[in-house]
């Protein structure tokens, strides 16, 4: 079937399978597609009467719940932009991008998330009944601007903001055709069938939760379990309780093994869990090795990035192949390296339906972004193997060059964390003397009172050239992170300061 809108998967569901389950919410509730599509009707006709119109963002404060899938689909079907933006950033954080956004109007979905709430209440939002919780909500603003609307799919559907580590955050502008082409992908590559149950524990405020969960879940006409925050027991919970497809990030495997063990559970003890992904940040072959065995099923690795609505390249390989590399280019996505080295690590370049149309209302960035092909550099490195595989090597500016030598961070962290006392670590380097730059190591561990930092120089020492040890190896009990779970690595000289002097 072929959709030119995100929303319209849902009449299919709705004249086909009305009462089968689009999703288990964070209350317990079980949400049918009628439900949800009544509701959706219910939400357009009110934001209508507040004044969202086509081309107008509807700016959304929210973590996962029923109501944030709605509203996404309401703004879709009145051709407004959704800007769905993670609850749990601060306020200093928030007014760094709501302004941009330029929003028609801001609802805040109180309904789940506490931080929404105390969002609403510094802006003075009234309260908003929906079929889907109760809500808060403020504007119409009258001064907002609506963006001239491209025909068709190739109409700007979400804005996602990047994390923005450098500057001022950037909105990756997302079409109707990129979003369903994710989503298209996303289900075709898992199998995802109407039966499935999909672990909803990424946040939909981020590109691969999105994409992987709300998106290819609607396309499926799957069901979806909501969970708004990150609990690892809950995790394990759910995971011994019907769910079949798990997409998820290094950090969360780690933390839900970490639970298995403390419960003394070597494996799932049910069979219903038939597909796993890990994306967004560098696999180690350790943990990959682990969560194959305590899941029962392959763990596939995927890379892709918020500006290629998630996947650009996904792995297609049975259980207990050791390989980590991220896989080969996905059906109808283009990939080549740009100015590979004598190790054949180069600058990954990627082009087609998945690339975004560029940065909201940012020219210069967006034209720096892509090369006289239109090609998308990625700023990331990787190199291709003879299989067509791509290997990442890290992001360019992660890059550590000490004494002429390239150190790619992602291979000392492997190392270090094949320690069994490492949960999870992350290498920046710093800046020295004459540009010369320092390894630094920050080590996530089980127990620190049980290392030190000798034993884990010597644990590098033993695995890797002297050149990549790093010179300083900082034990911890905490990494700075984002909601994703991602290690927030431009934080960590910052946080550590004291440690580090
Ligand atoms: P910002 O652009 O604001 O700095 P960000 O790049 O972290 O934030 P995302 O779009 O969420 O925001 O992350 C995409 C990046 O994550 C990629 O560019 C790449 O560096 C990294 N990445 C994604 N998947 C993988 C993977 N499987 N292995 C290693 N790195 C990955
Ligand atoms: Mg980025």
């Amino acid at each position: 079937m072929s959709f030119s809108r995100i929303h319209q998967p849902l009449d299919v569901h709705l004249a086909a399978r009305p009462e089968a389950t689009a999703f288990r919410d964070f209350d317990g509730s079980r949400i049918s597609y009628r439900a949800l599509s009544e509701a959706v009707d219910a939400m357009v006709a009110e934001l209508a009467g507040l004044g969202l119109q086509a081309g107008d963002r509807l700016l959304i404060l929210a973590e996962n719940c029923a109501a944030l899938v709605g509203l996404v689909m309401a703004a879709s079907r009145l051709n407004a932009i959704a800007v769905p933006v993670n609850a749990r950033m601060t306020s200093h954080e928030l007014q760094r991008i709501a302004p941009h956004a330029d929003p028609r109007l801001t609802v805040y979905l109180s309904n789940v998330s506490p931080d929404a709430a105390a969002h609403a209440a510094e802006a003075g939002a009234r309260s908003w009944q929906t079929a889907l919780g109760a809500l808060e909500i403020s504007g119409p603003f009258p001064d907002a601007v609506p963006e001239p609307v491209r025909p068709g799919r190739e109409a700007v559907a979400v804005i996602l903001y990047t994390t923005g580590t450098t500057g001022t955050p950037k909105g990756v502008m997302l079409t109707h055709s990129n979003l369903l082409f994710g989503g298209e992908t996303s289900v075709r590559m898992r199998k995802i069938v109407s039966e499935d149950l999909i672990l909803g524990v990424l946040p939909m405020t981020h590109v691969f939760g999105l994409t992987s969960m709300m998106i290819a879940s609607v396309v499926a006409g799957a069901s979806l379990w909501l969970f708004p925050r990150f609990n690892a027991a809950t995790v394990l919970e759910a995971l011994t309780s019907g769910v079949t497809v798990m997409p998820a990030v290094p950090q969360i495997h780690a933390l839900v093994m970490a639970e298995a063990d403390k419960q003394g559970l070597a494996q799932l003890p049910t069979k219903t869990l038939r597909y796993v992904s890990s994306g967004a940040a560098p696999l180690d072959p350790d943990w990959k090795r682990r969560a194959e065995q305590f899941y029962g099923c392959a763990l596939q690795n995927g890379y892709g990035m918020t500006e290629t609505t998630a996947g650009v390249t996904l792995t297609v390989n049975p259980r207990g192949v050791a390989d980590v590399s991220v896989g080969p280019a996905l059906p109808g996505v283009e990939l080549k390296l740009r100015n590979p080295g004598s190790d054949g690590v180069g600058e990954i370049l990627t082009r087609g339906p998945h690339v975004m149309p560029g940065y909201f209302r940012n020219p210069a960035e967006t034209a720096a972004v892509f090369d006289e092909e239109g090609f998308l550099c990625t700023g990331d490195l990787g190199r291709i193997d003879g299989d067509g595989n791509l290997h990442i090597a890290g992001r360019a500016r992660e890059l550590i060059i000490r004494g002429g030598f390239n150190v790619y961070p992602p291979e000392v962290e492997s190392a270090l964390n094949d320690h069994p006392g490492v949960l999870q670590c992350a290498v920046v380097g710093r800046t020295v003397s004459g540009g010369n730059e320092e390894v630094l190591a920050f080590c996530q561990v089980r127990d620190a009172a049980a290392l030190t930092e000798k034993e884990l120089h010597d644990h590098a020492a033993s695995r890797l050239s002297p050149y990549k040890v790093p010179s300083r190896i900082i034990i911890t009990n905490t990494l700075p992170a984002a909601p994703t779970g991602k290690i927030l690595k431009n934080k960590l000289i910052e946080t550590f300061r004291q440690d580090l002097d």
